[in-house]
This record gives C-alpha cells, sequence and structure tokens, in this order.
C-alpha cells in the first residue's frame, strides 16, 4: 500500500496551526485584533478545533479599509500598467500551482471535503481564475460612441473604465478559496484594492492566499484580510470608506447587506442561494441524467448555492431515476477528507447538521417518502456527517421543496403536464440555476428559454468557467460574477464629451 500523502502535510499543518494563531493581513503586515481576541476555527470531521485566528472589530476593519484606500491612491498601485497587473496575476496563479496540494489539504481540515476534491475543484479553480482574469487587464476599455448633440456641435464622445475603489469582499464556507479568487481575481483585475472577510468557519486558505498575492508582489494594502464572526463582516459593510461590497451567501445576510450598505449607497453585488430544478423530459438519456443528478445534489455534501436539489421527472421514469440517484448516493465513500478514498465528507458545523436534520425531519411530517439517507452514517460517531438522502412523493408546497437546505437532500417530484412543470420548476423565491434532460432538441431550448435561472444546463450540470457569467435572478442574487460581467462589477464608467467643432 502507497503511504497516503496527505497524512504528513496535514501533521505538519495541524503542528503550525496550533502553535501560532493565524493574524490579520492589513497594509502588508501581519497583526493581531487591536483587542487581542481570537476565536477558533474547526476540523468538520473531527469537531475539534484546528486553531485560533485573529477577531478582527470594527477598529480593525477600519485600519484594513484605511489601507486599502491608501494603496488605492498610491501610484504603485493607481499608475501600475495593464500589462503589470496581468503579470501579477499571472505569479499568483504560479504560486498557488507550486503550493496546491498544500492548499488542498488545508481546505479539506478547515472545511472537511476531501483533499483530493478541493484540489480537483477548488485550488485548479482559482488557478484558472487567476489566470483568466489575468488575460482582462489589457483588454477592458471603453468605446467610442456615435452621438449627436442638439446645435450642429462636432463632439468625440468616448467612455473609459475606472477602478471601483476600495472593495469589500465577503465569502462563505462552502468554497472559501474558489469564493474568494472569483472575487479578488477581477477585483484586482479592474484595478481595486479589496478587504477580504472569510467565513468564520474557514478563514485558513484565504490567508494562505494572501500571503502568495504578497509573494507574487502585489503593493502592499491592495489585498487585506480580515477574519472574524458577527460584527466583522456588519462592520465592513456598514464603513463609509468603502465604494463596494461583493457577497456570496445566504439571502437573509445579503438582505441585511442591502440594509446596511445604503449609509454611503455602496454598490453592492450579491451572489445568495438557490432551490435548483433538475427537469426530466421521458425521452432523456436516464443513466447519464441519474449519474449527475446523483453529482449535482451530493458533491461537496450538498452545500453548493446551484445544487440541484428538486428533481422533476417524468412520471414514466421518476422511479428510475430515484432509485438510481439513492444507489448512488448509497455507493459514496464517506470518510475523513483526508482519506484518498473518501467521496463524501462531513457538513460545516453542528449548526448545519442540526438545520438539515430538521429539514428532513420537516419532510417526514410532511408526508414524503424517504427513500435513502436522513441520518447519520454509522461509525461515524465524530464530526458532522450525514448520509445522501433522498425524498420522493414530495409536495409543491412542502419545506423540503422550498426552502434551501444547503445539505446532501434531493427532494422528488412527478410531473405529466408540460405546462405545469414549467410552473412548477418557477415557482421558487429563487433563481440560480437549472438542469434539463432531453434528447430532444425542442424541449431543450423551449425549457431553457422558459425556466428563470442565471444559468441554465441542458444534459450537463454544474460546470462553471470563470469565462461564463454566473448570478441569479429573483432572490439569487444581484449581478454576474465572471466574464466580462465580472469586470464590469469592479469597475465605474466614465463618459467624455469632447467639443471638437
Ligand atoms: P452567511 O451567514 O450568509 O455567511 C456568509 C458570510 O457572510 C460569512 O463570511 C459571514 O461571516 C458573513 N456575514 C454574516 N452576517 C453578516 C452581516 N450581518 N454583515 C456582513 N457579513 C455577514 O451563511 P451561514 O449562516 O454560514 O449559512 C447559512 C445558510 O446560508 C446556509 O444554510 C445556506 O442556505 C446559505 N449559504 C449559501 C451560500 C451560497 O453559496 N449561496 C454559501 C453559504 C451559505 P461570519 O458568519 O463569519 O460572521
Ligand atoms: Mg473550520
Amino acid at each position: 500500500m502507497t503511504a497516503n500523502p496527505n497524512t504528513a502535510t496535514a501533521e505538519r499543518l495541524q503542528k503550525e496551526l496550533a502553535a501560532h494563531p493565524r493574524q490579520l493581513l492589513i497594509g502588508g503586515q501581519w497583526k493581531a485584533a487591536q483587542s487581542g481576541k481570537t476565536f477558533a476555527t474547526f476540523n468538520p470531521a473531527t469537531g475539534q478545533p484546528l486553531g485560533q485566528v485573529a477577531w478582527a472589530d470594527a477598529h480593525d476593519v477600519d485600519l484594513a479599509v484605511r489601507a486599502a484606500r491608501r494603496a488605492f491612491e498610491d501610484p504603485a498601485w493607481s499608475r501600475i500598467s495593464s500589462m503589470d497587473r496581468t503579470k501579477l496575476l499571472l505569479r499568483l496563479a504560479d504560486l498557488i500551482e507550486r503550493d496546491a496540494q498544500e492548499l488542498a489539504v488545508l481546505e479539506c481540515l478547515d472545511n472537511g471535503k476531501p483533499a483530493h476534491l478541493a484540489r480537483l475543484v477548488e485550488i485548479e479553480g482559482s488557478i484558472k481564475t487567476f489566470r483568466y482574469f489575468a488575460g482582462w487587464p489589457t483588454k477592458f476599455g471603453g468605446e467610442t460612441l456615435p452621438v449627436s448633440p442638439r446645435g450642429g456641435l462636432q463632439i468625440l464622445n468616448y467612455t473609459t473604465r475606472e477602478p471601483l475603489g476600495v472593495c469589500a469582499l465577503i465569502v462563505p464556507w462552502n468554497y472559501p478559496m474558489s469564493m474568494a479568487a472569483w472575487k479578488i481575481a477581477p477585483a484586482v483585475a479592474a484595478g481595486c484594492t479589496v478587504v477580504l472577510k472569510p467565513a468564520e468557519q474557514t478563514p485558513l486558505t484565504a490567508l494562505r492566499l494572501a500571503a502568495l498575492a504578497l509573494e507574487a508582489g502585489f503593493p502592499p494594502g491592495v489585498i487585506n484580510v480580515v477574519t472574524g464572526m458577527g460584527e466583522t463582516g456588519a462592520a465592513l459593510v456598514e464603513h463609509p470608506g468603502v465604494d463596494k461590497v461583493a457577497f456570496t451567501g445566504s439571502t437573509e445576510v445579503g438582505k441585511k447587506i442591502v440594509r446596511a450598505a445604503s449609509g454611503n449607497l455602496k454598490k453592492v453585488s450579491l451572489e445568495l442561494g438557490g432551490k435548483s430544478p433538475q427537469v426530466v423530459f421521458a425521452d432523456a438519456d436516464i443513466d447519464a441524467a441519474v449519474a449527475s443528478i446523483a453529482a449535482g445534489i451530493f458533491f461537496n455534501q450538498g452545500q453548493t448555492c446551484t445544487a440541484g436539489s428538486r428533481l422533476y421527472a417524468h412520471r414514466s421514469c421518476i422511479d428510475r431515476i430515484v432509485e438510481g440517484v439513492a444507489a448512488a448516493g448509497r455507493k459514496l465513500r464517506i470518510g475523513n477528507g483526508l482519506d484518498p478514498q473518501s467521496e463524501f465528507g462531513p457538513l460545516i458545523s453542528q449548526e448545519q447538521w442540526d438545520r438539515v436534520n430538521g429539514f428532513v425531519q420537516s419532510g417526514q411530517a410532511d408526508g414524503a417518502r424517504l427513500v435513502t439517507g436522513g441520518t447519520r452514517p454509522e461509525g461515524f460517531d465524530d464530526g458532522y456527517f450525514f448520509k445522501p438522502t433522498v425524498f420522493t412523493d414530495a409536495g409543491q408546497t412542502m419545506k423540503i421543496t422550498r426552502e434551501e437546505i444547503f445539505g446532501p437532500v434531493l427532494t422528488a417530484l412527478p410531473w405529466s403536464d408540460p405546462e405545469e412543470l414549467v410552473a412548477h420548476a418557477n415557482d421558487s423565491e429563487f433563481g440560480l440555476s437549472a438542469g434539463i434532460w432531453t434528447q430532444n432538441i425542442r424541449n431543450a431550448h423551449r425549457m431553457a428559454a422558459a425556466l428563470k435561472a442565471g444559468t441554465v444546463w441542458i444534459n450537463c450540470f454544474n460546470l462553471v468557467d470563470p469565462a461564463s457569467p454566473f448570478g441569479g435572478y429573483k432572490q439569487s442574487g444581484w449581478g454576474r460574477e465572471h466574464g466580462r460581467q465580472a469586470m464590469e462589477l469592479y469597475s465605474e464608467v466614465k463618459s467624455v464629451w469632447v467639443n471638437v467643432s
């Protein structure tokens, strides 16, 4: 048997974490919180603390925002050439690649997800994100526009793109490294400076990423990190020195952020919850659909904003699909993410476990049929493990059909009337994504047009790429990340009128 390469890395990281509290990065300096306060971050696979992390309050946040402002105005950043911004982003991508294995193990320890999947999705994904946005500084510009003002004036009208300013980036715990990369990369590509606030459950990879950015040569204060909980995020969104907030997390907190940002009318972009439908027609390739629907709900233990959590399958094939997805769920190898054999880790926290369990209880109480899962797996007394779970015979008004569970729980409903299918699939406060399974091109495109969702996948699911816009309709958010749209989120447009008569 070959030795598990993750074990030695994990032991070394755990020793370092236990010995030294992690500090804030403010203006290029690592600092303890001014209050001296720290909080613990935990390993969800064991429930044990990994180490202490600085707990920033409003004073530390103020220092970080001021540092970001100074860096924004400093010619070292404000006058940097677009090609030099490209070089910095590419260098950071190379450093993430150099440390990929260690970052994957760190994410596994802090978040619980299997290290090999963290590497594939989060670390490789972040490298790709930085390389993609590295291409934008030299290509993101304005236009000249054919205006026709009154009075016969001859006018040259052109637009420029300017960086928006100091951006607060608030990210969740489900994909900690990727969510930080999705925001930092376009923000700095556009010329902004940032204060990043990772989730209290998963601060570690964000801090490492910031250390790599310093090593890459980003000027001090361009990327700052404040860790903490409760007051930390709130202080950041209320701060009058912040020009924009980019947030990913719950719809509930998204609404709080909108209210808190109104003081100085900060620009706000939001990537919030989802309850994404998977729509299966009778003519679908059932085997392909089953495999992808299972991955679409069970990947990352269902803690994915785009999780395909509502299955609408045609009455003629629903039993086969539900049985297939349940069987795929039972087959998943549950385990500590350091084990390269593990395919399915723990949930993030006891709080999240209780929340998922509460939804399972409510599904049963409402009369849905539990096909598989619904409990802690046998032999996993420690940590926050929860079995892959499938409900069928659910109703459209049940809580398990309407609310975001953010756990490995699929709710299946049959359909027979296509009009009703569209109405039910769209009957949600969310509109983040949707999956369509059919071999009929007409069905596929009609449904793609009819579904109210920011992303539609046809005969595939959960594919993301920095080139393609990502975000939600309705209460799933404001704005789009990735692509040119992300560069627009972090910049202002200036229209310049020149009288050339
Ligand atoms: P959350 O509260 O929305 O947390 C996301 C981020 O927002 C964290 O960094 C959090 O920091 C920060 N935050 C919380 N309150 C804030 C405030 N008043 N002002 C500014 N920032 C604030 O998510 P959660 O409570 O951990 O998870 C609850 C539910 O949210 C989940 O069950 C799931 O339904 C949903 N969720 C969705 C996504 C997604 O990708 N769309 C991701 C995560 C969670 P601290 O908590 O450290 O203070
Ligand atoms: Mg943790």
